[in-house]
């Protein structure tokens, strides 16, 4: 059977005033995943629209739409254009759980929920000539799922193809977070088995990884099976976690020591009030310098993400953040103005207080104001959050924060990566053009490669030399 895969792209990414680096750097791996229930004999066309033109002149048997909320009307104009055409055309993902509804105007099928239990049962569904018209995913297990099909990822296309989810969801309910109502109705956190995580991760060629986990360290048992086995692999790794996380036990030395050498923490805002709005507990009376200084003894570079327009934010909030940044040595950051997705806890809230000003779900982009904000006017909220951006990444504060370091290497690594990622757009667009994008790999491994955090290097003179390289 003829079965295309489209993952469309988010509407700011098509958009001349964003960054196209921004939307190539991960595969759609889970149109990939899914890919791994279908046959053998299946004739598979994957296309994901951030880095390659749709052919949307085809007319295959089934079609599968992945369906986040700002690419949601391209997703229902490509689901509307393939019914048209005669094709049986399915809809998944964080949107359509959010608001099945909605979604089912334009599919014939629906999927409620992660499908690695529903997806394996429509397929059988379908070839006996009965699909329903919604699964609902309740089954929550990563056990013995098929290998995901990486052959059907162009990988030159992508700045990171060896990106890799290990667990599904996270412990935490923060209210702004999409996640609670994606896993609504079964285990909200659950992984893979760890033998089966290493073996994904050894097919894995090349030495960069990217662990696409909301939380990576969030088991602990798991993640310390995880790490213990990847020790001696020889990778260098990229993931998210929690600021508990990183202050507890000794979690994060073993990840370290397995290969980690960034994270994304969600440190999102310093005001407690803010925090408990959020139901952020696991951040709440927290040291967030301690968890800096912590990852930074390790070698860790740190993207930092902050939200803005929470209800106890005030004029002063944009300044504060972007020199809390700086003056700890934060390696990127990435900002967001408060967005009340459908389906969260925190639309809920906002819906009843009758604050939710649209439902143009192209808008719902982190960077725009959906919402009757408190303590700030809507233009005051998204001025900050330009303006932070801006500040943030002047180069006079990216060389302040290198050189907050210790060590001479780190400052550099600091400097080559937060300047590499924001200063040289035209780079990267020309990069993406010529479809070298890939061909940077090995210079994100050199950024990567470990930092002692003695105040004088013990490097060896290769290794400081492939960095001076990049
Ligand atoms: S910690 Fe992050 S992933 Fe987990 S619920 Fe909060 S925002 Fe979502």
């Amino acid at each position: 059977m003829k079965v295309k895969m489209i993952l469309p792209a988010l509407t700011e990414a098509e958009s001349p005033f964003w960054r196209p680096i921004k939307y190539s750097l991960f595969p759609p791996l889970g149109l990939a995943t899914l890919a791994a229930y279908l046959s053998p004999d299946d004739e598979i066309d994957l296309q994901d629209q951030h880095v390659e033109q749709l052919n949307i002149n085809d007319s295959p048997l089934l079609v599968i739409i992945q369906v986040y909320i700002t690419n949601a009307y391209r997703a229902y104009q490509l689901a509307d254009h393939y019914r048209a055409r005669g094709s049986y055309v399915i809809l998944g993902g964080l949107h359509v759980t959010s608001l099945p509804f909605e979604a089912a105007l334009h599919a014939d099928t629906i999927f409620i929920g992660p499908g690695e239990d529903t997806f394996p049962q429509f397929l059988k569904d379908f070839r006996e000539g009965r699909p329903q018209k919604v699964y609902n995913s309740t089954i929550r297990t990563l056990e013995k799922i098929p290998p995901i099909r990486r052959d059907l990822i162009k990988r030159h296309l992508y700045l990171v193809p060896n990106s890799i989810v290990v667990t599904r969801g996270c412990p935490h309910h923060c209210t702004f977070c999409y996640k609670d109502a994606f896993f609504e109705g079964g285990r909200t956190f659950y992984t893979q088995e760890v033998d089966d995580a290493l073996a994904e991760i050894d097919r894995l060629p090349g030495r960069h990884l990217y662990f696409l986990d909301d939380h990576l360290l969030g088991n602990t048992r798991f993640a310390t099976s995880l790490f213990d086995g990847m020790r001696g692999m020889n990778r260098v790794f990229q993931g998210a976690a929690t600021v508990d996380s990183i202050l507890r036990g000794d979690l994060i030395e073993k990840a370290a020591e397995a290969g980690l050498r960034s994270l994304f923490v969600g440190f999102e805002t310093f005001s407690p009030e803010n925090l408990k709005q959020s139901n952020k507990k696991q951040n709440l009376l927290k040291d967030y310098t301690k968890a800096v200084n912590r990852l930074h003894s390790l070698g860790i570079m740190i993207n930092g993400s902050f939200v803005f327009g929470l209800d106890n934010d005030d004029k002063d909030v944009f300044k504060r953040t972007v020199d809390w940044g700086v003056q700890n040595a934060i390696t990127t950051s990435t900002y967001h103005v408060l967005t009340p997705y459908p389906g969260t806890q925190l639309f809920k809230e906002m819906e009843s207080e009758g604050r939710i000003l649209t439902r143009n779900w192209d808008l719902y982009d982190t960077r725009n104001v959906v919402y009757e904000t408190k303590n700030l006017t809507a233009k005051e909220l998204t001025d900050g959050y330009w303006w932070a951006y801006k500040e943030f990444y002047t180069w006079n504060n990216i060389f302040k924060a290198s050189m907050k370091h210790e060590s001479h290497t780190h400052k550099l690594k600091h400097f080559l990566y937060s300047g590499g990622w924001k200063k040289f757009e035209a780079i990267w667009n020309f990069l993406i053009k010529t479809k070298n994008l890939n061909n940077t790999l090995p210079m994100l491994e050199g950024v990567l490669t470990k930092v002692r955090n003695n105040k004088k290097d013990t490097y060896s003179t290769a290794e400081t030399e492939s960095l001076l390289q990049i």
